[in-house]
């Protein structure tokens, strides 16, 4: 295909912002990839592995000329980066963003961005708990949503551009109004990442069972949650400090509904119980039925899947 970005302007290049070079370049969507990342370790290390066409220290740098620059480090660190990279931005450019939340995103960055730039916050359905430049890989996007939060009275065109543009790297685009994507994202993501956090923390401070216990037995579902509780703890403490009342709402309803298992389970009624796996299972079906895993053991996971 011929390129839809003469240059894209990675900031970020960890999981995500590999994972979208790598994508680009399977498909040709960009004629330059530049990434830019803040540390000199961290450049060499994506400089060796070779997804971008130029690596940048400097923000200003790396943002010139682009048609796209894409945010893809971890959301509290977007506004400081808005306000360097500002003056940079070449008027008609899209500015826009991977982050996890929307809602705060728009309220750090919005502030910066100047007349004439397009800014699309988008937020790719698809990740790992690996992260770093190492992690990406171009397949991360196939099939899996992406969701744009165009602020009202976003130019059209621009929307369209960007929709092509994850359409290109593998993904399917909804589009959405931020506050209500926070609130989709607080319990299909936020909520079971901070349960997953708990419990393996939990079961870290037992006396009564072992650590090599815990370890040895895992598959009885606690492995499970390793996994998402391995996930980088800079941008998950960033997501819920940014999506903070819609997690606490969700919360809310999570504990209510615990409450109601727990009081099945000291009043022993079975029914309770029964009836409520068997709706629980059918969610399971509907997500195997829309293409989002496989009905394979283990969750259907290989190693680099979410
Ligand atoms: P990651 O692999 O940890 O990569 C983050 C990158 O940002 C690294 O290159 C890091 O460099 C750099 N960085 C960190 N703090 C910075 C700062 N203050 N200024 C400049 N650069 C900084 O994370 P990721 O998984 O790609 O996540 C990036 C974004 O994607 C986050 O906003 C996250 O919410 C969103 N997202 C993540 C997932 C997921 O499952 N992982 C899914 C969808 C969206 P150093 O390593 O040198 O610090």
């Amino acid at each position: 295909m011929s390129a839809i970005f003469d240059k894209v302007a990675l900031i970020g290049v960890g999981l995500i912002g590999s994972s979208m070079a790598h994508a680009m370049r399977r498909k040709g969507v960009a004629g330059h990839i530049a990434g830019y990342t803040h540390r000199a370790e961290t450049l060499e290390r994506a400089r060796k592995i070779g997804f971008c066409d130029s690596l940048h220290l400097d923000v200003a740098a790396c943002v010139a000329d682009a048609d796209l620059v894409v945010l893809a480090t971890p959301v509290g660190s977007y506004g400081e980066i808005a306000k360097a990279a500002a003056p940079h931005l070449k008027p008609g450019a899209i500015l826009s963003d991977v982050g996890s939340v929307k809602s705060a995103v728009i309220r750090d960055v919005g502030p910066f961005v100047p007349e004439g730039v397009h800014f699309i916050p988008a937020h790719p359905i698809a990740g790992t708990e690996q992260s770093g430049p190492e992690a990406g890989f171009a397949e991360l996007f196939d099939g899996r949503w992406c969701i744009l939060t165009p602020p009202p009275g976003a130019d059209a065109a621009a929307v369209e551009k960007l929709a092509g543009f994850w359409r290109a790297l593998g993904s399917e685009v909804d589009q959405m109004e931020a506050r209500h994507h926070d609130l989709v994202l607080a319990i299909t993501s936020h909520l079971p990442h901070l349960i997953a956090y708990n419990i393996v923390g939990t079961a870290d401070d037992l006396e009564a069972v072992t650590q090599t216990e815990v370890i040895k037995y895992s598959a009885g579902g606690f492995r499970d949650f390793t996994r998402i509780a391995a996930s980088d703890p800079t941008m998950w403490r960033d997501v819920f400090l940014n999506n903070r009342e819609a997690v606490l709402e969700m919360l809310g309803r999570f504990n209510e509904d615990l409450n109601v298992l727990q009081r099945a389970i000291r009043w022993g009624d079975g029914d309770a119980l029964y009836n409520f796996f068997t709706r629980t299972r059918a969610i399971r079906r509907s997500i195997i039925d829309a293409g989002q895993d496989t009905a394979a053991v283990n969750f259907g996971r290989g190693k680099k899947d979410s």
